[in-house]
């Protein structure tokens, strides 16, 4: 189960090239980062960069860059898989599109640093077509790591429907605004909507049973029963009476958590957090009691709490994922918990462009001889298969069907 943790997925590649290396049919080539393709002609024959210097950072933790030698390496084929522009701010607003509004001042990482894409600029100045970079994916549900693996780490929170959703000014967002509903949708209402625009997050206000069941976080770290497929730890963290463990860790260390046990407390807390003061606890408590009083209306029109009950209608979710319908007011349920939210870069859904058997084009919109593109680089397929939104959690498929399409070409020409 790929819940925000890949490393099941992966596992299976990796042993395949572990035991290509292991047969001689392999050879890796780490700490070497690629400064350039070597052409002959039009054809591409290879690459040439900088071998850096040795280093034992843990996975997604940034590695030395001090160079130590150069390097060139000849190939029939070359592969670009390197990735999209998520841990280079600069380039995230560069290509940041006006339909999305303006890219907020401050934004958290959601990838390691070297997703910097720099490769992508790199291809481009020598002639490979790059399109769509306009299009791009990022969550509007972020906090701030408190045990940072790259800089400005940012986790997602992947989360069940029953948090109530404040904007800046402590508004509740209409749909589709609606925690895990429509990630561009709530981005473009954060992003473009006047009033808030000037604001670089929102809030989550919910009550511990929410937290305990509808909130799970992403990344191979924070979901140590599945990464590492325990089973007792699965149905213990998810079943059990505290939330897990690394969401228990987020709400007594993690800098956006206000944990109090009422209204006037609570919003006290937030505006002390944002420092921008924009809160009004008696306004906010008004909207929960609104929100709290249709919770026993079966006939309710509150779009949040027909899609609570839509949500439980489904097995899965109504045992793992969505709490049962209560006041969040009601103290058997406290404490009240707020979490501010910002944006977390992720996904680049533009990139280099590629025919349907992963061949890189150039500026002509013809393939370059010698020269393929696979992964997120190739904006998950063609330079952009998902258009300009996409199903979540779909990209690692993209990255998988183009590694294949690519294989399967360089089979055919090599
Ligand atoms: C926390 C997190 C959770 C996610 N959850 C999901 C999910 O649930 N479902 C889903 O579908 N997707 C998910 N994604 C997205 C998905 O993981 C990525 O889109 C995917 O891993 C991209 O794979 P890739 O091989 O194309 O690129 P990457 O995994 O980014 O690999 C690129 C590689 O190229 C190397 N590289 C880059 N430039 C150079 C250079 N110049 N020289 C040499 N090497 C270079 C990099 O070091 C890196 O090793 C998630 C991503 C993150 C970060």
């Amino acid at each position: 189960m790929p819940w925000g943790t890949g490393t099941g997925i992966s596992e299976p590649f990796a042993d395949k090239v572990r035991a290509g290396a292991d047969a001689g049919l392999v050879t890796f080539h780490f700490r070497h980062r690629v400064d350039g393709l070597v052409f002959d002609g039009p054809r591409v024959v290879g690459v040439r960069g900088t071998v850096l210097a040795p280093d034992t950072a843990r996975r997604g933790a940034p590695s030395s860059r001090a160079a130590v030698g150069d390097f060139e390496l000849r190939a029939d084929a070359v592969v670009i898989a390197s990735g999209g522009i998520g841990g280079n701010h600069e380039q995230v607003r560069r290509w940041w599109p006006e339909r999305l509004g303006t890219p907020p001042r401050r934004m958290i990482t959601g990838v390691p640093e070297h997703v910097d894409g720099r490769m992508l600029d790199i291809a481009a100045d020598q002639g490979v077509r790059l399109v769509n970079r306009d299009r791009m994916w990022h969550y509007t549900e972020g906090l701030q790591n408190w045990n940072p693996i790259w800089p400005d780490h940012a986790i997602r929170i992947l989360p069940g429907p029953s948090s109530i959703w404040l904007d800046a000014r402590g508004r509740r967002l209409p749909a589709p605004g609606l925690p895990g509903y429509d990630t561009l949708g709530t981005l473009e209402l954060l992003r473009t909507t006047p009033d808030i625009a000037d604001y670089d997050y929102s809030w989550f206000v919910l009550d511990q049973t929410i937290l305990k069941k509808e909130f799970s976080l992403s990344g191979s770290e924070q979901n140590p029963d599945i990464t590492n497929r325990d089973l007792a730890l699965l149905l213990r963290s998810r079943l059990g009476r505290t939330a897990q463990g690394p969401v228990e860790a987020f709400k007594e260390h993690g800098a956006d958590f206000v944990v109090a046990d009422t209204v006037e407390e609570l919003v006290a807390g937030m505006n002390d957090l944002s420092g921008d003061g924009l809160l009004d606890a008696a306004e906010i408590e008004q909207q929960i009691v609104k929100r709290d009083n249709e919770v026993d209306n079966p006939y309710s029109k509150d779009v949040q709490v027909m899609g609570i009950h839509n949500s439980r209608r489904f097995r899965g979710d109504r045992l793992f994922r969505t709490a049962k319908p209560h006041r969040v007011l009601d103290p058997a349920h406290g404490p009240l918990i707020a979490v501010r939210l910002r944006i977390v870069t992720r996904k680049t859904l533009g990139g280099i462009q590629t025919d349907l058997e992963g061949r890189a084009l150039g500026a002509d919109a013809q393939p370059i001889p010698g020269l393929y593109a696979a992964g997120e680089a190739a904006g998950f397929g063609g330079g952009g298969a998902h258009g300009y939104n996409a199903l979540e959690g779909t990209f690692l498929g993209g990255c998988l069907f183009t590694g294949r399409t690519v294989g399967r070409s360089l089979v055919r020409a090599l």
